[in-house]
């Protein structure tokens, strides 16, 4: 079995097993194992004693530049080995790992560019090539040239590339950024039915407005260690203390004024356009904000719930780091 890697300095991982009670048992078994990991470069650790789980389904990463993100990746593929604790995986060294920057030739054509990618894993089986094409849906684009894909299109064959070996832990580092809305959405999509086909699929983003929608399982990474795990509701009520739900009334002249009369930060807003953003604890005090607001005179146009969970978890995470 094969771990795919590209470009980085190789070493044979740890395969130790983890020490028995040290790691949560999950409810799905594990596919992916760290059992308190120390990793990083030469004697600079970058990741710090970091424990985690993950079973079949689609799992991201989040964490400010720096955070440690492609450490771990490279980490559990196998080509940064831990200076303690232990990586285990199911699949063995079977993982598809598309770095940040996939290293595709511009001028071939897409399919030649997996062919390429299959020979150097040790197959060049052409079906799976085919196959793997399909499952991205860009098979009509075969005889392409990469180059004239969007970044979008670009991410989508990287997807196809993890996939040539039919690898059960898929590691996609940032295939989101620069991709436009649209592309996002279709990705997201992708990755979840790659999730649900029983595969262990991990992405790394720090860009976090696309995956506002999503309910799974959401792992956030600072400074090289664990801040937290579940789902973005989740983690949100965990870190964001009594006041999680950020609202956003638009009304008439006093608005802001009114609202700070009662004793809540503005947190965002325009005072141009009347509108006033504030975290409250739950929809009963933004109810009690609204007739407040209609008791001083004030009209209110439009009153709601800012969807933005991860963003916010993120700007939480951030006020802790300053703090
Ligand atoms: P992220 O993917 O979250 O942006 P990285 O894992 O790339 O974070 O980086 C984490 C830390 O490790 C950063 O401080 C970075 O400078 C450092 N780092 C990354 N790659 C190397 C390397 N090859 N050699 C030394 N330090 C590195």
């Amino acid at each position: 079995m094969t771990a795919q890697g590209e470009g980085a300095d190789r070493a044979e991982p740890d395969t130790g097993s983890p020490t028995a009670g040290t790691v949560p048992t999950p409810a799905v078994e594990s596919m992916v194992v760290l059992d308190h990991v120390v990793c990083g470069y030469g004697s600079t650790a970058v990741l710090h004693d970091v424990s985690l789980s993950l079973g079949s389904g689609f799992h991201v990463l989040i964490g400010p530049n720096g955070s440690g993100k492609t450490t771990l990746f490279r980490c559990v593929a196998g080509i940064l080995l831990p200076s303690k604790g232990s990586v285990t995986t199911r699949a063995g060294r079977n993982i598809g790992y598309a770095m940040h920057r996939s290293a595709f030739s511009s001028k071939m054509t897409l399919m030649d560019n997996l062919r390429y990618w299959s020979i150097l894993f040790g197959s060049g089986d052409q079906t799976r090539i085919v196959e793997s094409l399909r499952f991205v849906d860009l098979e009509d684009r075969a005889h392409q040239k990469v180059g004239q894909l969007s970044r979008g299109l670009v991410q989508r064959l990287a997807v196809a590339r993890a996939l040539l070996t039919d690898a059960e832990v898929l590691l996609l580092d940032e295939p989101l950024s620069g991709v436009d809305p649209s592309a996002v959405e279709k990705l997201l999509v992708l990755f979840q039915k790659l999730g649900d086909s029983g595969k262990c699929v991990v992405v790394s983003t720090h860009e976090l407005a696309e995956l506002n929608e999503m309910s799974g399982d959401v792992i956030v990474l600072q400074n090289g260690t664990i801040v937290g795990q579940g789902t973005p509701g989740e983690l949100l009520a965990k870190t964001a203390g009594d006041h999680p739900i950020r609202w956003r009334i638009a009304g008439g002249a006093g608005l802001r004024e009114a609202i700070q009369a009662l004793g809540l930060t503005l947190t965002g807003g325009s005072v141009a356009d009347n509108v006033a953003e504030f975290y409250v604890k739950d929809d009963a005090q933004a109810g009690e904000v609204n007739r407040e607001l209609t008791d001083q005179g004030v009209s209110v146009r439009s009153s709601s719930a800012v969807v933005d969970d991860l963003t916010r978890l993120y700007r939480l995470l951030e006020d802790k780091k300053a703090s």
